[in-house]
């Protein structure tokens, strides 16, 4: 199992920053709402992402470490209305074949903590009660340790490192009520405090994609037959050198999608100059059962089933925006 395990980890886990994603949408699905993400040498030496969400029972943690092990989805018809972030029950598995992992948990009804890990070539799992407060900690040391080949393409601790700090701040933004606490070699790096009130969420957008982005940025929010598209784009003079604010989520989940980026563009039109590129931070909602999000192992594509249909929303709901602006 541990070969095969490192094989699909191939798909799911390129580098700490993409353990650090699973990790923390994992966290996410379990409803926690303080989640703390500590790590040590850009990632190479330890990831450890510690919640307050539901936990694992003791007698559910080998399970959650095998493969293809997910309490998330109970049947086929699940598959087409997916909601949580996690659906494959790889993540775990891969990672851990990969790495040294402990997952420790405590589900707030159960006496006591428990730690488990993988080992050995077989992956079996090994259970020791420990301590801990509700919810889980998942410890992930010397990533690729035992794939040597793998190891050899981690860049330098500070570009892993900026990878993770990018991870948390798409997530971050799509969650602005949870509170996220990034540390790097026991230093607090970031600190994104939950948000609610317009007030709040003004500071966490301008801690996340800077206060020139929110003095700029026009509210978008249209509903239309289904589909919703709310959040953020600035006007097209502050989007001119700005290449690294496009920040687009399909029902809560972050994307880099072509459908998007086009209809973004297209909206804009030649309010942008050749060399400009618009800033924005969008979300898509729509029925579940209305996108695909099972085209890649680590889920950041869709399928829309109604692709010009969703396109031609997103370029007029901006467009008019944009235009009220001028107005
Ligand atoms: P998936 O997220 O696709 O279900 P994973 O391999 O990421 O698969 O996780 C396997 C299972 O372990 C999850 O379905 C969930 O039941 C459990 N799990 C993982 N992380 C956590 C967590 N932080 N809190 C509670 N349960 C978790
Ligand atoms: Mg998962």
């Amino acid at each position: 199992p541990r070969l095969a395990n490192q094989i699909a980890a191939g798909e799911v886990v390129e580098r700490p920053a993409s353990v650090v994603k699973e990790l923390v949408e994992n966290s996410i699905d379990a409803g926690a709402n303080k989640i703390v993400i500590d790590i040590e040498q850009g990632g190479h030496k330890r990831i450890r992402i510690i919640d307050n969400g539901k936990g694992i029972y003791q007698d559910q943690l080998s399970l959650a470490l095998s493969r293809h092990a997910t309490s998330k989805i109970k049947d086929l018809d699940d598959l087409e209305s997916i909601s949580s972030l996690g659906f494959r029950g790889e993540a775990l598995a891969s990672i851990s074949s990969v790495s040294r992992l402990t997952l420790t948990s405590k589900p707030a009804d159960q006496e006591t903590a428990w730690r488990a890990m993988a080992t050995g070539r077989e992956m079996e799992v090994d259970i020791q009660p420990a301590a801990h407060p509700d919810g889980t900690t998942i410890d992930v040391e010397d990533l690729f340790f035992n794939t040597p080949a793998r190891r050899k393409f981690l860049r330098t601790h500070k570009t892993e490192f900026s990878h993770i700090d990018e991870v948390i701040r798409r997530i971050a933004l799509s969650k602005l009520d949870i509170i996220f606490t990034l540390n790097h070699n026991g230093k607090t790096v970031r600190q994104y405090r939950g948000a609610t009130t317009d007030k709040q969420v003004e500071k966490r957008l301008a801690s996340i994609c800077s206060q020139a982005f929110v003095d700029n940025a026009i509210a978008i929010d249209f509903e239309h037959q289904g589909l919703h598209l709310f959040g953020w784009v600035a006007n097209p003079n502050f989007s001119r050198n700005q290449n690294d604010l496009c920040y687009s989520y399909v029902n809560g989940r972050m994307m880099r999608d072509k459908l998007i980026n086009h209809a973004i563009r297209q909206a804009y039109g030649e309010r942008l100059t050749h060399d400009s590129y618009p800033a924005f931070v969008l979300f898509l909602n729509l029925d579940f059962d209305q996108v695909d999000v099972n085209v890649h192992p680590a889920k950041h594509e869709v399928r829309f089933h109604h692709a010009r249909f969703v396109h031609d929303f997103i370029v007029s709901a901006i467009s008019q925006s944009l235009q009220q602006d001028i107005l």
